[in-house]
């Protein structure tokens, strides 16, 4: 396999090493505010509810729904060749916030909105990718 048929992966900032780290374990975590405890996706570093910088990483459900989606037919990547089609997703957990992923284990014609869906983890090189599956 060259170089350029590898997925890219992840490279975690600062405010989203503890996402990843999470994921690697299996956990779906999201940062969380020790103020006001409201939670949020993507990570950043002060809560967008009340702007407090005091943030740590809860486990949540890692269940949600599909919010909305859009099924790529189009190759954008080499690496990504043989996955096509394939959906891309945002997913509103139960807990509120909404983060994009994928929808595996289910044709992409099947995907609806509102279909309800858990997570689970992809190996890609040397992360592990939360992705999302019909339950
Ligand atoms: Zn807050």
């Amino acid at each position: 396999m060259s170089e350029v048929r590898q997925k890219p992966v992840p490279r975690p900032a600062p405010e989203s090493a503890p996402y990843w780290a999470a994921a690697r374990e299996r956990r779906l975590a999201l940062p969380t505010c020790d103020d006001c405890s409201g939670q949020w996706f993507p990570p950043s570093r002060t809560c967008p509810h009340c702007l407090s910088g005091r943030v740590s990483f809860t486990d949540v459900s890692g269940r949600g729904k599909v919010y909305s989606f859009v099924t790529f037919h189009r190759v954008y990547h080499p690496a990504f060749e043989g996955d096509v089609p394939y959906v891309v997703a945002l997913i509103e957990l139960e807990e509120g916030p909404r983060l994009l992923s994928n929808i595996v284990d289910v044709a992409p014609e099947d995907v609806r909105c509102e279909m309800p869906v858990e997570v689970t983890f992809e190996d890609v090189g040397e992360a592990v990718i939360p992705k999302f599956r019909p339950r």
